[in-house]
């Protein structure tokens, strides 16, 4: 059986001098015993050089070469930020005239750059309610080139069927680009069927909320063609990491299966108690989310539903209230992003979310007292419940 942590247990990279961790690689450049190697190597024809480490570097192919291992793909490249995966993905993926089939609940960033940015290039979008199987195939035209969702979807939790939805794909000659940034280890979607599965490396598989980053996992050709020095779109639009933080992820990386495994537990926790206690809560481990069976159909079960949550307190000015109330008192941060050990949490609507037009946030379900968390590690729950159900009452909200 695949198992996701094992195959990143079992990786060994030591250091130049034999250290336990593998050295870091300091240098922009490379040097060339002959001029002949050096021509090789620009044309790809030599495996195991260096040439400039905007194409690749010592460092960024070890934490790669995690991250295939992670999500059980052929290879991977590790990019500046998650939205580098993404822009560098599709723009690869995509020329003038083609047309992209994404969900529309999605992080705002990546609705932004598809409804805004990409049709510049003459890219056509339509964006769908990924639960929506017969829709998506009523969308599919002759140019159709991508379907593009995420796992666990930012900010509603919606869950995409990503069995079914690559079966689509594959029958189309469509590429399905799933972002599985909610849902490392629990879920793995090439597994699935999925083509290309991207992270923001800056939410829960760095975990310390220090850094950006980002990964393309997919087959050998497709990673190689990100990184073409002819028309690679890693390669020439330049989103690298930095070797430091690669190295600083590759470490932080190793202790991510307990950490899923504490966000799972503890966001499980509050959601069967907000739920009881009549909060509107929304979790993909709740047996009344409207896809938890999807979910679990998916999901490798060890490492649960995910750290995500939301719950709805009625209206905006409650939801900022509830959030100061609970950082006064230390129960987390008002903050965005996610896969930090402490809990943070924000109001979609006018954060993460607010590239999308208020009327389209309506349509999608989007409402004003939806109040987002990432859960943390909290190594007393059962306390932190009781801290967040004194804030609700005291703001009238129960
Ligand atoms: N994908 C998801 C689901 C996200 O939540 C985010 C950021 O919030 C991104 C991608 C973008 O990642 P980054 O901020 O690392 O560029």
């Amino acid at each position: 059986m695949f198992k996701p942590a094992d195959k990143i247990q079992d990786l060994q990279f030591f250091g130049e001098f034999g250290g336990v961790n593998p050295s870091i690689s300091d240098s922009s450049t490379y040097t060339f015993l002959s001029a002949k190697s050096m021509f090789d190597t620009f044309e790809g024809n030599t495996d195991g050089c260096y040439l400039y480490s905007r194409h690749s570097s010592p460092s960024n192919l070890y934490l790669s070469a995690a991250l295939a291992q992670l999500e059980n793909t052929e290879a991977a490249n590790v990019t500046a930020s998650g939205m580098g995966a993404i822009t560098a993905t599709l723009m690869q993926l995509c020329k003038q005239n083609d047309h992209i089939i994404a969900s529309r609940t999605i992080y705002g960033g990546t609705y932004a750059f598809l409804k805004n940015f990409l049709p510049q290039f003459g890219v056509q979008i339509d964006f769908v309610d990924i639960t929506d199987l017969n829709k998506i195939q009523t969308l599919i035209k002759p140019n159709t080139k991508v379907i593009y969702l995420e796992t666990v979807s930012n900010p509603l939790l919606e869950v995409a069927d990503i069995p079914a939805i690559s079966k689509i794909g594959k029958s189309k000659n469509i590429k399905v680009v799933v972002d599985n940034t909610f849902s490392p280890l629990s879920v793995t979607p090439a597994n699935l069927g999925a083509d290309v599965v991207i992270h923001s490396l800056t939410k829960y598989i760095n975990g310390s909320s220090d850094t950006v980053g980002g990964v393309v996992c997919g087959s050998s050709e497709f990673i190689n063609d990100l990184k073409n020095v002819n028309d690679g779109a890693c390669m020439l639009l330049g989103p690298t990491m930095d070797s430091f933080r690669s190295a600083s992820i590759l470490k932080n990386m190793r202790t991510l299966h307990l950490r899923m495994k504490q966000h799972s537990e503890n966001a499980l926790y509050l959601a069967e108690r907000f739920n009881e206690i009549g909060i509107k809560t929304v979790y993909p481990g709740l047996k009344n989310h409207p896809s938890h069976e999807v979910f679990k159909s998916m999901y490798n079960s060890e490492f649960g539903f995910g750290g995500m949550l939301t719950i709805d307190v009625g209206s905006l000015e409650k939801a900022n209230a509830v959030m100061e109330l609970m950082q006064e008192r230390n129960i987390g941060y008002l903050a965005v992003s996610l896969g930090f050990y402490k809990t943070l949490f924000s109001a979609p609507g006018t954060s993460t979310s607010s590239e999308i037009p208020a009327d389209e946030q309506k349509e999608m379900g989007l409402s004003d007292g939806l109040i987002r968390f990432s859960i943390g590690l909290d190594n007393d729950i059962k306390r932190t419940f009781e801290q967040m159900k004194d804030c609700l009452k005291e703001l009238n909200v129960l």
